[in-house]
């Protein structure tokens, strides 16, 4: 994990010298404790994971799609020099997209039930890239460390080696959990100045969540867990258009 060398007094220092980060678009600030080389190491293994567990979809026109739509976002999206980018289409059922530091983007087949069209795809692609690139992994992962660390800090009878271990074991689980919501706002909005830059028209993300909300009851409990109700969001997301059309080259 490259983190056994970490101790409190190093650890401080760090947080002085990386909380000034701030996520593109927004310019919120951010506290980010974990290098870049390190949230992407976690998201490569977590991708591998997920390759050896769901069946890969490829050379169909689906997964074509999901591969057109994922390389002209990668073209406009900044500071994503050293991303080695995956688009990935697998064989579920559950209509849900993922995206994990380093650029691996993943995409269920399922997600073909709401995402009608090519345009509506780039909707939800738009969305996960833009968690990738204002690093929201990475935050909460450094938001359980700070935790942690202030718990320790308040004892004050954790020694360094036992600080060790648990702020590795933080950043281990960190990497898969759901986004908190400000964070999904924040994803919405960079998203469609995402979408817009790679030619898709960002109104057809009003399409997009109408579908998923015309899923109601049959709305599968995983993607109601990591993301707000559609209902909710179809109207935050049309108030985000006019700024995302700016951006926009058909
Ligand atoms: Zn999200």
């Amino acid at each position: 994990m490259g983190m056994k060398r970490l101790v409190p007094a190093s650890f401080l220092l760090i947080f002085l010298l990386v909380s000034c980060t701030t996520a593109p678009v927004t310019g919120r600030r951010q506290l980010i404790l974990v290098s870049e080389e390190q949230s992407t190491a976690l998201g490569v293994a977590s991708y591998q994971q997920i390759k050896e567990q769901l069946p890969v979809v490829a050379n169909t026109p689906e997964a074509r799609m999901v591969e057109r739509i994922g390389i002209a976002m990668a073209k406009v999206v900044e500071g994503a020099e050293g991303f080695a980018w995956e688009f990935t289409l697998f064989k579920d059922e559950t209509p849900n997209a993922f995206a994990l530091p380093g650029g691996k983007v993943g995409v269920n087949t399922g997600l073909f039930q709401v995402a009608k069209t090519e345009v509506q795809l780039a909707t939800v692609m738009g969305h996960e890239i833009a968690h990738v690139m204002a690093q929201h992994s990475a935050e909460r992962m450094s938001r359980d460390m700070a935790t942690q660390l202030g718990l320790a800090v308040l004892g004050a009878s954790t020694g360094s080696q036992e600080m060790v271990a648990m702020v590795s074991g933080v950043a281990t689980l960190g990497v898969a959990l759901p986004f908190n919501r400000s964070q999904e706002s924040e994803a919405d909005r960079i998203g469609l100045i995402y979408m817009a830059k790679a030619g898709y028209d960002p109104h057809a993300a009003v399409d997009l969540w109408t579908n998923f909300a015309a899923l109601g009851g049959e709305r599968p409990p995983k993607f109601l867990s990591t993301h707000p109700l559609p209902e909710d969001r179809i109207e935050r997301i049309q108030a985000l258009i006019p700024e995302a059309m700016a951006y926009y080259q058909p």
